[in-house]
């Protein structure tokens, strides 16, 4: 949204927090360099906004280092205003582009030379791992370049001693999510809802005419896109260049085709990195994919060729809540760097956000490539970090099942169960416990809805090839009510001994929701108040707020009064007497018994008249309808094959003993705890809930709110307590919480 004011930056009252952090007299130097990624303009809007907010000056830098290197109108200061109406824009406002002159020492020279001059000594650059090492090796070499100018009498001697440092922070701005050290770089996830996109869309005319289809998408040495794609989708074969398919994988994939067709399956999907390569490191492209499909099985066989759509379209929730995260950590790193510190990249561990050496991360990036050009497989997956290798685990153990003489019986029965609201990416963790289950020995069964259908007896064994096809479906297809148990807790247990369940699985919760999926739009001065879902839970109404650039959002964990409904609106009717067009406030469904939407509607149609009109919408069960987003249906798969694994664990554990569920860590719930994925017995959870309200008590995303509110321009405090370190990288790998979240 359009979130601008003509008034002059807000340093005025200076928050405790940022005290030490006072950009005053510093300039900040932003560019975007590399290949474009969705998202990158989120995170210029941040540095520029973060930076402004603290007192420093922030500079454009134009199309990459090729703008550093030749200056003059390349290199331009940036107003709050420059910055407004580009969150949800696609690519990146800046430029970006590759520049051959930055490489050479002559070409850095001169991008001293123009930076110097005015007075820019931290840098923000957002790309690639090439990107972010020609930053370091700039910064190495600054102090050289600064006497060298200052020999041949470009700048004054006075000009090495008072810029004698550059500060340098990078971001990972690129769609492959190619780099390590974080588990999610900008872009990723709107590149994966565009291929989910197209393989939803795909997928409807290949069963049609009983198709393959071959869908290659980008990563020349990174496999991310294509893994995570073939788990949402949940394809039949997938190619990546860090795990070559085993020799003889020819007719394996015939072999495997040809099963899945048997079992009355009307399509095929593979999925091809661009990159794919066999052991031997040749190539192996999606047309020799197709000409053997053709050629032994006869398949009608067509290739789709993604390219640069990957790149297009509006950035994704995420991206935009990720960049804008990034950006402020960015300009803090940057504000609070010494001589000392290395340059550094912020990124994402888990919700965390977190600073990293930036050379260490470059290394291990390009640890990778040595090692798939060694033939190093086992090596390249590993050094992609835990999350990878989960991933390209998980897809195995879903896509390929073993015969069932070669699987181990359990001799244990689990059922799984949806409860509460139905929330997109449901089904998919169905279809992942089923998978696993099974895999692990298991008879399984599926509850059909809830505890309801449970106490009356809907429950029915459920096969590999039953939830087929799941994992792109919205809603949930076992059927859920919002019964408790409670009421009928004799026949549900009933049910429990006549059909000898040894476990169950439960997905469901609280309030469990998909993305807000609208954002508001218009010509006139306008205010959107939009009313989120979410129960007490303000979780939507704030992540919602952050990425569309809300003025307000309005929860019930942060109570609110009179005052700040008039400091509001007289904020919105200041911002609305300037060039916006558009305001945006959310305001969660239980936030205020009183301040009802319709309260707020009234309010601020009021108080806007003759400034702008308002309109208001009640997203309502349109949030938990449609398809998951490729985010919720990789949750899902994961996390709940990390369920069921537990499950097997706790019942081989309980096998022999004669022992029942009786300790209290044998009812677990399991979720994101900061930056690792965390089994947290119910008993424990108890005191950690506010029942009356169905929410946590502590919340952890109520951290970023002040960050919505700097972005739009209010004068709020914003916590850094859980940043400000250097990390080491060991870390990601030697963590004792278990494995990183991210999916
Ligand atoms: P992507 O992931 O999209 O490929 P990238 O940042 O890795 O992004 P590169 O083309 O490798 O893309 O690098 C972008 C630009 O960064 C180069 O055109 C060049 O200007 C600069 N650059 C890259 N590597 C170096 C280096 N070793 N020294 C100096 N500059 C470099």
């Amino acid at each position: 949204m359009d979130d601008v004011d003509s008034s002059s930056a807000s340093s005025g009252s200076f928050p405790k927090y940022l005290e030490h952090l006072s950009g005053d007299g510093k300039a900040i130097g932003v560019l975007t360099s590399g290949g474009d990624a969705q998202g990158m303009n989120a995170a210029v809007r941040a540095v520029v906004r973060m930076g402004i907010y603290v007192g420093a000056k922030v500079y454009f830098i134009y199309e990459g280092y090729q703008g550093m290197v030749d200056g003059g109108s390349n290199i331009v200061e940036a107003n709050w205003e420059s910055v407004s109406s580009i969150l949800q824009v696609g690519g990146t406002i800046i430029g970006s582009a590759r520049c051959q002159a930055f490489r050479s020492r002559e070409g850095r020279l001169k991008a001293a030379c123009n930076l110097v001059r005015l007075g820019i000594t931290n840098l923000c650059v957002i790309g690639g791992d090439g990107s972010l090492t020609g930053a370091n090796l700039f910064r190495k070499e600054w102090n050289g370049l600064l006497e060298e100018l200052a020999k041949n009498g470009e700048i004054d001697k006075d000009a090495v001693e008072k810029h004698s440092y550059l500060n340098v922070v990078g971001m990972v701005g690129s769609i492959d999510n190619d780099f390590c050290g974080t588990d999610m770089t900008i872009g990723t996830d709107s590149a994966l809802h565009r291929i989910i996109e197209v393989v939803d869309a795909i997928m409807t005319t290949a069963q049609s005419h009983q198709r393959t289809f071959v869908l290659e998408v980008m990563g020349r040495h990174c496999g991310y896109l294509a893994l995570v794609s073939a788990l949402a989708c949940g394809a039949d074969w997938v190619f990546l260049p860090e795990s070559p398919p085993e020799e003889g994988w020819e007719e394996n994939m015939c072999l495997k085709l040809s099963e899945n067709r048997a079992q009355k399956k009307r399509l095929n999907i593979i999925i091809v990195a661009e990159g794919a390569i066999d052991t031997q490191n040749k190539p192996i492209s999606s047309e020799k994919i197709k000409e053997l499909v053709v050629k032994q099985l006869g398949f009608d066989t067509r290739v789709t060729i993604l390219g640069h759509v990957q790149r297009g379209g509006t950035p994704s929730a995420f991206d935009r809540i990720l960049a804008s995260r990034m950006g402020v950590e960015a300009v803090v790193a940057l504000l609070e760097a010494t001589p000392q510190t290395p340059a550094c990249v912020v990124s994402l561990r888990g919700n965390h956000a977190v600073r990293l050496p930036l050379m260490e991360c470059v290394q291990m990036t390009q640890d990778v490539q040595k090692a798939m050009d060694e033939r190093r497989f086992k090596d390249a997956v590993k050094l992609r970090g835990r999350s990878f290798e989960g991933n390209l685990k998980t897809y195995k153990r879903l896509a390929m099942k073993l015969p069932d003489d070669k699987i181990a019986k359990s001799n244990c029965n689990v059922a799984v169960i949806n409860v509460g609201a139905p929330a997109a990416g449901m089904n998919a963790a169905v279809r992942s416990a089923v998978r696993v289950g099974i895999a692990d020995g298991h008879r399984m069964y599926a509850v059909y809805d809830g505890f309801d259908g449970f106490a009356k007896g809907q429950v029915k064994e459920i096969r590999w090839g039953d939830v087929g096809g799941w994992t792109g479906q919205g809603g949930s297809i076992l059927g859920t009510k919002r019964t408790l148990p409670g009421k009928h807790l004799e026949s549900i247990a009933e049910q429990m001994r006549s059909h000898s369940i040894n476990a169950l699985l439960i997905i469901g919760g609280f309030e469990t929701c998909d993305r807000i999926k609208q954002s508001a739009s218009g010509t006139k001065r306008r205010v959107f108040i939009i009313e989120t879902m979410g129960g007490y839970c303000g979780y939507l109404a704030n992540m919602g707020g952050l990425a569309a650039g809300a003025d307000a959002a309005y929860i019930f964990e942060e109570p609110f009064d009179i005052r700040d409904l008039q400091s509001n609106v007289e904020h919105l009717t200041e911002k609305m007497k300037t060039t916006i067009q558009r305001g945006l406030v959310l305001r969660n469904e239980s936030c205020s018994v009183n301040y009802t939407t319709d309260f707020i509607y009234q309010l601020y149609s009021e108080e806007g008249k003759g400034v702008f009109d308002c309109r208001k919408n009640v997203l309502g069960h349109m949030q938990q309808g449609g398809s998951p987003s490729p985010f919720d249906r990789n949750f899902g798969t994961k996390i709940s094959a990390r369920a069921m694994e537990w499950i097997t664990d706790k019942l081989k554990g309980s096998q022999g003993t004669g022992k029942k569920f009786v300790s209290d860590d044998s009812i677990c719930v399991l979720g994101i705890s900061k930056r690792d994925l965390r089994f947290q017995p119910v008993v424990e959870l108890k005191k950690e809930t506010d029942f009356e309200h169905r929410i946590p008590k502590e919340q952890w995303w109520l951290k970023l709110r002040p960050l919505m509110k700097i972005l739009a321009k209010y004068k709020a405090s914003y916590d850094v307590s859980d940043a400000g370190k250097l990390e080491s990288l060991g870390h990601h790998h030697t963590t004792s919480h278990g494995e990183p979240a991210a999916i």
